[in-house]
């Protein structure tokens, strides 16, 4: 097609894509070669060229019509085509940039099932709700180094430019995926993995089958199904993929954050507990091995049962669990996890589900109301057994605790209630420590070799941020860590970019954006956030979870905390992503959080290997044994924490759950601050998991608490890549200099390397070279090509 010629390669690709061409890698290598060959003015013997490759690359099938047509044919023809709207890949070329049209491309977009498209260099994902066919291995190819505009928006395209970056700077890269639940974070962290081993070009296929594995693995153990997505990520995930300087692939690492153990004992209506322990029942059940880790073919254990959970049967029957539990126990088996801590594993599991049945009752004597005693010994001896402990033991350290007064040990008793928490404890720090124990046995096994070392690419998978009708300590956790996420975002893509302007003279015009700021202070200032409120008054004996509103409510002076009439404990935050009103209920024990010392030194006794290990060895070196408050009677910490009562001294020790919460954070956001970031936001298009469902209201909430349009704004006008001169010649002077004379770093030899580029609308700073994503980009093939 005539009007398709130009004597620029990239034009001419553009032109081909707007033109319904798809063209295969190996063709585009053929025409970039015919052009490379080609002085510009000879257009027709270019043009006779072409159409002769053209030719024979549609008779060898080899040219495709593109995405378009065949979502045409498929879907019948009501669906629009390219030729009728004006689609774009990306919204920061859109000649009119509002709400309305923003919403309107990703509609259209989104109806033609093309959920991904661009703004600058971030990139939007609308979760399609059905399988798609755009991650086949030709895909993988299709995106391997290939310039972002010659192919439609991709996941993979995110999966290259940070390879790209990593192999081209020598820098380690993050990749920073956000939306809400159910928004297709983890998918979309899933789909970079697989593209990312296949850029690594693993030498060796074993560890990239294992890396593709660890994914399926820690989800079986830290995701479950809520009432919003059925598998819902109840941790924070950061992957990190580890590659020679060279670009090889050479292992992975985890690291987990706040998983939510109290989904262990308590499910809220129409959850469920962790995937892993219905697999497991299935599982089991199916190789006539119940009986083994005494599990009960009919009865449901507790920490399983809620409305609406099915009986046992019902369990043991499903082939979806049957089949998940296989492919867990085979990636158990690739990454190479022993048969012997297999075995180890379900025991502990059995044991927790067991442990959640064990039953107490008061203990009524002359002189003390307030003992227990265990109703069902045979549910004791059955966790004693699979703890390989003494059930005379476990039964003391459930119904009574040591205090240590004056050198002194004196046993007390304890209340039904209190038994029951005990147990609960048990239940939740066992699983705990379990879930960081296999995170860690990973990390070890897929370490890559002291020489090996080189860069990696982080991934980071959260938990979106959650609005439910009852909101507790949990969802304040997850949106916290939300907040956080948008805030570095915001840093990123308004702050830090424009402050540069500003120092570096450059004229642009600043954008204004939603500054969260304020939100972060009032949860984490020291000492009067809420964290540190919460944490101050788990120190008090006597605190309520009232007095702890109240002390919210009489510290907290921003506008986007406030106290609702009429609901009891509930309080309000005006978080970014909209309002949410929490329920204080349970915040004081849910901080505090404590395993009394006397099942910890149990638990050390074990004969079970792995069961020790929970409980003795620091798991991370980010000192995650703390996730479980270790408390000790001995009282050997710090003198200024030891509370007047004794008593106390059995169950407080400074770490809370808050306080390790803003330790994660910390160190959570340190890792991502040291690597160049890549954006990736996921956005809901429904609330009814439908397919082809465009809730243009739900969207565009979405829209605006994320700062999209803003993004897309900052992104037209702003400069994304501000470069400083030394490393900008370092890496570009070839393109204009002999390869033998590096010239000097002086804004003028960076001048003529851009113009030697044919680029326009960059700027000149003091110290630095400032611009678009597109025009880094465009060097960075010609650096490619001239090399
Ligand atoms: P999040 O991690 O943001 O809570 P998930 O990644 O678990 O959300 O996605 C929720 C569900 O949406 C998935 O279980 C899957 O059914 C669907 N989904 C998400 N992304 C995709 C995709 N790219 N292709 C097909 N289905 C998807
Ligand atoms: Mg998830």
């Amino acid at each position: 097609q005539p009007e398709l010629w130009s004597d620029d390669f990239n034009d001419f690709i553009c032109k081909c894509l707007i033109k319904d061409f798809e063209l295969r890698p190996n063709v585009l290598d053929l025409l970039q070669h015919v052009f490379i060959k080609q002085i510009v003015g000879r257009e027709k013997t270019l043009q006779k060229q072409l159409i002769e490759l053209i030719d024979l690359s549609q008779q060898i099938g080899v040219i495709e019509k593109t995405r378009h047509e065949r979502i045409h044919t498929k879907k019948g023809s009501h669906m629009k085509t390219q030729c009728d709207t004006d689609e774009v890949d990306d919204l920061a070329t859109l000649e009119l940039l509002d709400e309305d049209s923003v919403t309107e491309q990703l509609q259209n977009r989104y109806m033609t099932d093309q959920i991904y498209t661009y703004v600058g260099d971030i990139l939007i994902a609308v979760n399609p709700f059905h399988k798609m066919d755009i991650y086949t291995p030709q895909y993988n190819q299709l995106y391997l180094g290939a310039k972002r505009t010659a192919n439609p928006p991709h996941i993979f395209a995110v999966a290259d430019v940070a390879y790209q970056s990593l192999v081209s700077y020598n820098a380690d890269q993050c990749i920073v995926i956000s939306g809400e639940s159910g928004a297709g974070k983890t998918e979309s962290a899933h789909l970079l993995v697989q593209q990312l081993t296949v850029l690594g070009k693993a030498n060796n296929r074993s560890l990239q089958e294992k890396i593709l594995l660890v994914n399926s693995l820690v989800e079986a153990f830290g995701n479950a199904c809520t009432a919003i997505n059925d598998n819902s990520s109840r941790f924070g995930k950061y992957l990190e993929m580890k590659y020679t300087c060279g670009g090889t692939v050479v292992g992975a690492q985890i690291s987990e954050y706040l998983l939510e153990k109290s989904r262990v004992i308590h499910q809220a209506t129409g959850e469920k507990n962790f995937h892993i322990f219905y697999y497991m029942y299935a599982g089991l059940a199916d190789r006539k091995k119940l009986a083994h880790y005494k599990l009960s073919d009919s009865k449901t254990p507790k920490y399983l049962c809620n409305e609406y959970i099915k009986l046992v049967p019902d369990i043991v029957s499903n082939s979806f669990y049957k089949e998940q539990f296989e492919t867990v126990e085979q990636c158990f088996k690739v990454i190479g996890f022993s048969l012997e801590e297999l075995g180890s594993v379900y025991s502990t599991l059995a044991a927790i589900l067991s442990s959640g049945d064990i039953e107490f009752s008061p203990v009524a004597t002359e002189h003390q109301t307030d003992k227990s005693h265990i109703t069902n010994n045979c549910i004791l001896e059955n966790v004693a057994s699979l703890l390989c402990i003494r059930s005379d033991e476990l039964q003391e350290a459930l119904t009574s605790h040591c205090v240590v007064a004056r050198g002194e040990t004196i046993v007390r008793p304890n209340t039904v209630e209190k038994a029951v928490e005990v147990r609960d404890a048990m239940g939740k720090a066992l699983y705990g420590r379990l879930f960081s124990w296999i995170v860690n046995r990973i990390n070890s096994l897929l370490q890559p070799d002291e020489d090996e070392k080189g860069y990696h690419i982080g991934i980071l998978d959260i938990f979106g941020f959650e609005n439910f009708k009852k909101n507790s300590f949990e969802q304040l956790c997850i949106n916290i860590a939300n907040e956080q996420i948008q805030f570095y975002f915001n840093q990123h893509i308004f702050a830090w970019e424009q402050d540069e302007y500003l120092n570096e003279d450059v004229d642009a015009r600043m954008i204004e954006y939603e500054d969260n700021r304020p939100l972060l202070d009032l949860f984490l200032q020291k000492p009067m956030g809420m964290l540190s409120l919460l944490d101050e008054e788990s120190r008090f004996p006597q605190a309520t979870d009232q007095t702890l509103v109240e002390k919210f409510e009489d510290n907290l002076k921003a506008k986007s905390f406030w106290r609702p009439k009429r609901v009891d404990l509930g309080f309000g935050i005006h978080h970014y992503a909209g309002k949410v009103i929490y329920n204080a209920g349970g915040f004081l024990s849910k901080n505090r959080e404590t395993l009394p010392a006397d099942i910890i030194l149990l638990l050390r006794s074990s004969e079970n290997e792995l069961i020790r290990k929970l409980v003795t060895h620091p798991l991370t070196k980010t000192g995650h044994t703390n996730t479980l408050s270790e408390s000790n009677s001995s009282a050997s910490g710090d003198p200024g924490d030891t509370p007047s009562h004794p008593r106390e001294t059995t169950n407080m020790k400074t770490q809370t759950v808050a306080s390790y919460f803003r330790y994660s954070l910390m160190d959570l956001l340190s890792k991502m601050v040291a690597g160049q970031p890549h954006f990736v936001r996921c956005i809901k298009p429904n609330n009814d998991r439908h397919a082809q469902k465009f809730d243009r209201e739900k969207v565009l909430v979405q829209l605006r608490y994320t700062g999209l349009l803003e993004t897309a704004k900052i992104r037209r006008q702003g400069y994304s890549h501000r470069i400083l001169f030394a490393n900008f010649i370092k890496r570009y002077y070839i393109l204009a200099f002999p390869a033998h004379e590096e010239p000097e770093a002086t804004p003028e030899s960076c001048a003529v390397i851009l113009e030697k580029a044919k680029l326009e609308n960059w700027a000149m700073g003091k110290t630095k070279v400032f611009l678009k994503y597109y025009h880094v980009e465009h060097l960075n093939l010609m650096v490619q090509q001239a090399t």
